[in-house]
């Protein structure tokens, strides 16, 4: 028995946004077209294909792996389980990077684990004379970080594959890092989408400190006089992030928070 559009969203037992974003990738339509076209009858392979993937999505993948995409910043970036599904509070530091990178020379900007591309790609979309450096340890991020590179057609970012600051050369105005920072065993991890998520990218030692110190601690050598370094971190680090960059001789220690209200970025300028 065939199903039309609008018997299909309901049947799919999924939030409605995340069956019409299916159904949509399924059809090649946009979601307005589903709702203009909810009497029309699926044909079996979409309704198959449609119904699989509803059911992979209340198995708890994320929508953005099963579509292979996500928007962040205005931009749609391929994404698959190599990188982290790029989050919303990631635009607040995009946000900050962009009040605290001066806008009227040339400025070379590094991002560190730069997974999908998403903080280098934003910057550097948003600022033509800014040369992005994003670097990643994973083989697998930096293939999609170049993709996403050559989808976007952006000549200003190169992708290397780097563990943190090992690979870099030269100083940059502005280091931008979304390191992992969750505690290894934290119940977060096993939630739905999260735990389809490398777990390289999310967890960061016994208390989810080592990657954010070392990049901290690391920075200020890399910063060219005023540089700034923004990261982001967990709803209950800032206090900690905060002592971090004070012991490292920051100016300027900054929080910001995310739209959600939450403590999510810290940045610092280098002292002259
Ligand atoms: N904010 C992400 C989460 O809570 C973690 C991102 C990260 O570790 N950089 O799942």
């Amino acid at each position: 028995m065939a199903v039309t559009v609008r018997q299909a969203l309901m049947q799919a037992g999924l939030a409605p946004l995340d069956a019409q974003v299916l159904l949509a990738h399924v059809l090649r339509r946009n979601r307005a077209w589903l709702v203009a076209h909810g009497d029309e009858a699926l044909g079996n392979d979409d309704a198959a294909a449609f119904f699989g993937l509803a059911r992979r999505r209340r198995n708890g993948e994320p929508v953005a792996y099963l579509v292979g995409r996500r928007e962040f910043w205005g931009l749609t970036l391929h994404v698959n389980p190599a990188v982290l599904v790029p989050r919303p509070e990631t635009e607040t530091l995009v946000a900050l990077a962009l009040e605290w990178l001066p806008a009227d020379r040339p400025v070379r900007v590094l991002d560190l684990g730069t997974g999908s591309g998403a903080i280098a790609l934003a910057i550097a979309r948003e600022r033509p004379n800014a040369q992005v450096v994003a670097v990643d340890a994973s083989t697998g991020a930096l293939a999609v970080a170049r993709a996403n590179v050559a989808a976007l057609g952006l000549r200003n970012v190169s992708v290397l594959a780097s563990d943190w600051f090992a690979a870099v050369e030269g100083t940059f105005d502005l280091i931008a890092s979304n390191p992992p920072y969750i505690r290894a065993g934290d119940p977060h991890l096993a939630g739905d989408d999260v735990r389809f998520e490398p777990i390289a990218a999310l967890v960061s030692g016994a208390d989810g400190f080592r990657d954010l110190r070392t990049i901290v601690a690391q920075a200020p050598a890399r910063l060219a006089p005023q540089g700034a370094l923004l990261v982001e971190h967990g709803h209950d680090q800032a206090e900690s992030v905060r002592a971090l960059f004070e012991a490292a001789g920051f100016a300027d220690v900054t929080a910001r928070r995310d739209l959600a209200g939450i403590h999510r970025v810290a940045a610092g300028r280098k002292r002259p």
